[in-house]
């Protein structure tokens, strides 16, 4: 079977589709080879190559009652269901997307009536909410975006991307082929140019540079991963040589930072690096994290977690959560080592739904740095870390990314984590669970309200931490 093309990420707007959402809409739009239509509903953020829209909630047009012959001959949105949803727009201060399907695989664009009807409508939608509005178009492949600013101008959409199993970037046409460098020839070869082109512009953080994440920068900055965000608040200890990829003696006492900004631009001089030595919950961090296209947890304090967990939803950035534990107990016996590689994609049972975060933990971790020491003492000593269990999990990690970004996964459902279980060789496959009303993965919480969400606002009310 001859390969999708993949579409290297462009600059410009874009619309990022939770997979959810995306499924829901693929299964009304293209279920037949009549025409039908929907409305989406949007937050805004900022993106790492330009403005996003966030789709976080869609309104399925039901067909002949919502969307019927309209007064032009073509099928056309029904005026009550256009108003209802502009004032939802209006109410919750979201974008306003209409989309119908056209026929076609990777090529689409508006007709002449598509348009027309934009100009007829739009001007004033847009006065309503007070937000963009605009047409979308898409095939199963392709997608053509036509937006109205609030500010009055006009522009276009470059990409509508699902971060699903396979990263999916619709265009209105194929990315045009990408010049190859010989430096990458043989992964080009699997990833193709564009998978390799695709690499060389995307923007992934790392959150935690111990045992786990300096691998992680290892092998992104092989790969010619373009731009790495590095983010760790602490310095290298005598305790972490062993593990800590590259680390030489003369590195006791510098931020992990340096190390992997040091690793990462031998391993590719062109390497674009952000270093946040910080802790993730610092609003600095979580301004660069909010501005990427992947997220790499490798840190396992309970806030860590909290705040990438925020980011996905809100912001609709996939994340995969990379850990190892290995449990002694009191008497010396070596319990189930296992080591978990934990995709979190956009708005599919969150890290709060599948029971990875604990309040209490969090509640401690949240407490200023003296209070949380004396907290931890009590908590007991460091756990054991090895480095080839992490070198486990990162093998897992960095292939799912890889192949998600390069469209080679067979489907794109695979959504789940892997646990791998060394002392017995098990590895098991296991999807997450979803609450129906989660605060932070559903539509009616946090899901893509971007700028208008809960983290947004820390970020602006929160100076320092
Ligand atoms: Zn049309
Ligand atoms: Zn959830």
């Amino acid at each position: 079977m001859a390969r999708r093309p993949v579409n290297p990420p462009a600059d410009g707007w874009s619309l990022t589709l939770p997979p959810r959402l995306w499924n829901e809409l693929s299964q009304h739009l293209f279920r037949d080879k009549e025409e039908h239509g929907a409305v989406i509903l949007a937050g805004r953020a900022d993106g790492p190559r330009g403005p996003r829209l966030l789709a976080r909630e869609l309104l399925v047009a039901r067909d002949d009652e919502d969307y019927g012959p309209g007064e032009r001959g073509h099928r056309a949105l029904s005026p009550t269901f256009v108003r209802d949803a502009i004032i939802r727009a209006r109410d919750e201060q979201l974008s306003y997307l209409a989309v119908h399907c056209h026929f076609g695989l990777d090529r689409v664009q508006f007709s002449r009536v598509d348009l027309a009807s934009h100009e007829r409508g739009y001007a004033t939608l847009r006065q309503i909410s007070g937000q963009a509005v605009g047409g979308l178009v898409v095939t199963p492949h392709a997608a053509a975006g036509d937006l109205w600013l609030p500010d009055g101008s006009r522009t276009s959409l470059s990409e509508t991307v699902v971060p699903a199993g396979n990263m999916l970037r619709l265009r209105p046409s194929p990315a045009p082929p990408a010049a190859s460098d010989p430096v990458w020839d043989r992964q080009a070869r699997l990833l193709g140019d564009r998978g390799q082109e695709t690499l060389a512009r995307l923007r992934v953080a790392v959150v935690g540079l111990g045992g786990v994440g300096s691998i992680l920068v290892e092998e992104l900055a092989r790969l010619g991963v373009g731009q790495l965000v590095l983010i760790d608040s602490e310095t290298v200890d005598a305790t972490n040589l062993p593990r800590l990829l590259a680390a030489e003696r003369t590195d006791i006492g510098k931020p992990k930072t340096d190390l992997a900004a040091r690793n990462a631009s031998r391993a590719n001089p062109q390497i674009r690096l952000t270093k946040i030595p910080r802790r993730v919950e610092n609003p600095e961090a979580l301004r660069e994290l909010v501005l990427c296209d992947w997220i790499f947890l490798a840190a396992d304090s309970h806030s860590a977690r909290h705040w990438v967990n925020a980011v996905v939803h809100e912001f609709l950035v996939p994340a995969t959560q990379v850990g190892v534990k290995i449990p002694i107990s009191r008497d010396g016996s070596i319990g189930q080592i296992h080591t978990a590689t934990r995709l979190i994609a956009p708005g599919i049972g969150c890290m709060w739904c599948n029971g990875l975060i604990d309040p209490t933990e969090l509640a401690i971790e949240m407490h200023p740095e003296a209070e949380r020491e004396q907290a931890r003492y009590v908590l007991g000593v460091p756990a054991p870390s090895v480095m080839p269990f992490n070198t486990l999990a990162v093998g897992e990690a960095v292939t799912h990314f890889l192949l998600a970004s390069a469209g080679l996964h067979e489907t794109n459902d695979d959504l789940g984590s892997v646990i791998h279980r060394p002392r017995t060789r098990e590895r098991h496959l296991q999807d997450p669970r979803q609450n129906a009303h989660c605060r932070w993965c559903t539509s009616t919480g946090n899901l893509g309200r971007g700028a208008n969400g809960e983290l947004a606002a820390r970020q602006a009310s929160t100076t320092r931490v």
